[in-house]
């Protein structure tokens, strides 16, 4: 079987990308499995995409083969787009998302109706062991809940609502949320073009 690394050592996104991607006949491997030395991303990019070339091109580098990364987050309105590229580091890494969340939902706390408005971002990219990157990029628009709801997913999950469904995607079953995700949305358009190109 094909094995793909993905640069990330993000299970809960790893299980997102093997559920979106199954079927392709394709392994991936996060870096908590990859037989490969201890590489260390600088992720100091400052956009979804600078980020997620920086991850995929590193990797690839260290281990000479194609590589894919993930890059994402929450973009909310009201608080000038952050935490956004910031947002697994937003609070502090190891701070629980329970904390996090309830601290976004205390920040908007004056914040009505569309005001509360937000997205998850996701930019995949490709890096190629002669230097070429591409990239693919989704977006989902929601707003921000009122409280946390929800028990599926991960991170900012349970408080990302969307109106038109009533729920958060933390209430999505995991097929529901990679239907429409902006993860699903960035794999499936990555996968289009990785298959175009006959490099899977
Ligand atoms: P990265 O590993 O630097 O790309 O950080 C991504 C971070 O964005 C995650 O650790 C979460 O905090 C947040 N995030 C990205 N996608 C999702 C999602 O699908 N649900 C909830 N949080 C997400």
């Amino acid at each position: 079987m094909k094995t793909i690394i993905v640069a990330t050592h993000n299970e809960d996104k790893m299980k997102e990308i093997r559920e979106i991607l199954a079927g392709d006949g394709i392994e991936y491997i996060s870096l908590n499995n990859a037989d490969m030395p201890d590489t260390e991303i600088i992720e100091n990019g400052t956009t979804f995409e600078e980020n997620a070339i920086i991850k995929a091109r590193t990797i690839s580098k260290a281990t000479g083969q194609m590589v894919l990364a993930d890059d994402s987050g929450l973009e909310i309105d009201y608080l000038g787009k952050a935490p956004g590229v910031y947002s697994a580091r937003y609070l502090g890494e190891d701070t629980p998302y329970t904390v996090k969340n309830n601290y976004i939902i205390d920040q908007l706390k004056d914040a009505k109706g569309k005001e509360r408005s937000a997205r998850f971002v996701c930019v995949v990219a490709c890096a190629f062991p002669d230097g070429r990157t591409i990239t693919a990029r989704g977006t989902i628009e929601g707003q921000i809940a009122y409280e946390e709801n929800g028990g599926n997913g991960f991170g900012y999950d349970p408080v990302f609502y969307l109106p038109e469904r009533g729920c958060t995607t933390a209430q999505l079953e995991p097929e529901e949320k990679n239907k429409i995700s902006h993860r699903g949305q960035a794999l499936r358009k990555m996968y289009e073009i990785l298959k175009k190109e006959n490099v899977i």
